[in-house]
């Protein structure tokens, strides 16, 4: 599906989707679309989607659209090795970690600190393959090639634990999701540009919540360890958390968000957005059960509200 089409009332009458097999276009009709792609799909149909009523793409009358974009803070502050000991971490898989939900920010006494939000801390993951988690040995120094380290690989690889945090990173207003002025997809529309660098509270967050990950490890008694004091600049080489969101914020006031609290955009109501985008702010927990929830919820109104008086928005 590459936009959704409109009428000359403002309203959607479809979508356009490419037929990959031929390369064809063509429209589907509709009363009612739904945009569910993941969230940056989704703030990209809406800027793509324009006319002469919604110039600037659909939602975004009054400029909300890629605005309120989050990430979260991914690392692993301090890792351990234990001599003598064997983890087996090539089993295991995330839904086994052990989480510590004491640090969220609506947990932590924020009164003598100087940032908003908190962490999730929690055990690794498990899943661990030799290729991609040998550099996370905390043992090598600045050394990761030669005989030293196959030899701290080879005797280590199951002996170390790492401790890693999911954080907070709160949203700001600018418009960190764009479109990319130099490239386009394959369907010559634009791609979607995110900008992101590190805001002054997530290195706050970071300092805060590693220093309790040390305290955790050292009293773990690891034979050696490392720890991190500092958050690593943002990169896309290395794993940093794929909950994106924000974009297309739910709010209640039209000023300041894209939808209401349905996934029902304000300027184009037969529009309905789902997933993580509408995301107002971005806390430490994992993103799907609560986007999958809303997503009922939306489903629910438009069957039970919406379709019963159409084109209106739902409160
Ligand atoms: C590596 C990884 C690990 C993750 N781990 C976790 C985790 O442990 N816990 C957690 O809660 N979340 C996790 N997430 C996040 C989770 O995957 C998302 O929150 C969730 O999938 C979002 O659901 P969604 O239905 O909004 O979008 P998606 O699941 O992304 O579904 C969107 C669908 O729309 C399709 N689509 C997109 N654009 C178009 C288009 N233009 N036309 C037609 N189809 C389109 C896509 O192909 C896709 O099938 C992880 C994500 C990744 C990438």
């Amino acid at each position: 599906m590459v936009r959704v089409n409109l009428g000359a009332d403002g309203l959607a009458t479809g979508v356009t989707y490419v037929d990959l097999m031929t390369g064809e276009e063509h429209e589907q009709p509709a009363d009612v679309v739904i945009l569910s792609g993941y969230t940056m799909s989704n703030v990209k149909l809406l800027m793509v989607s324009r006319s002469d009523a919604h110039p600037d793409g659909i939602g975004n009358d009054r400029g909300q659209v890629g605005r309120n974009a989050t990430h979260q803070i991914w690392q692993s502050p301090t890792t351990g090795v234990f001599e003598g000991e064997r983890f087996n971490l090539f089993a295991g898989n995330t839904s086994t970690i052990k989480v510590i939900h004491d640090f969220y920010g609506h947990v932590i006494d924020h009164a003598d600190l100087d940032f908003i939000g908190g962490s999730s801390i929690f055990s690794t993951i498990g899943e661990r393959e030799p290729v991609t988690s040998a550099g996370d040995l905390p043992i090598t120094g600045d050394q990761n090639w030669g005989r030293a380290w196959k030899e701290a690989l080879r005797n280590h690889w199951g002996r170390f634990v790492p401790i890693t945090i999911q954080g907070e990173s709160p949203a700001y207003a600018q418009p960190d999701l764009e479109h990319d002025p130099y490239t386009r997809d394959a369907y010559g529309q634009p791609l979607l540009r995110y900008t992101f660098q590190r805001p002054d509270n997530d290195l706050k967050v970071y300092r805060f919540i590693a220093e309790q990950c040390r305290r955790i490890m050292e009293e773990m008694g690891p034979s050696e360890m490392d720890f991190t004091e500092e958050i690593e600049t943002y990169n896309i080489h290395e794993y940093k958390s794929t909950h994106i969101q924000g974009g297309a914020i739910m709010g209640a006031d039209a000023g300041d968000s894209v939808t209401n609290s349905y996934g029902q955009v304000w300027d184009t109501p037969n529009v309905f957005v789902t997933g993580a985008a509408l995301y107002p702010q971005n806390p430490a927990a994992n993103p799907t059960g609560t986007l999958a929830a809303l997503a009922y919820r939306t489903g629910d109104a438009i069957r039970d509200t919406y379709l019963r008086d159409p084109e209106r928005i739902m409160s």
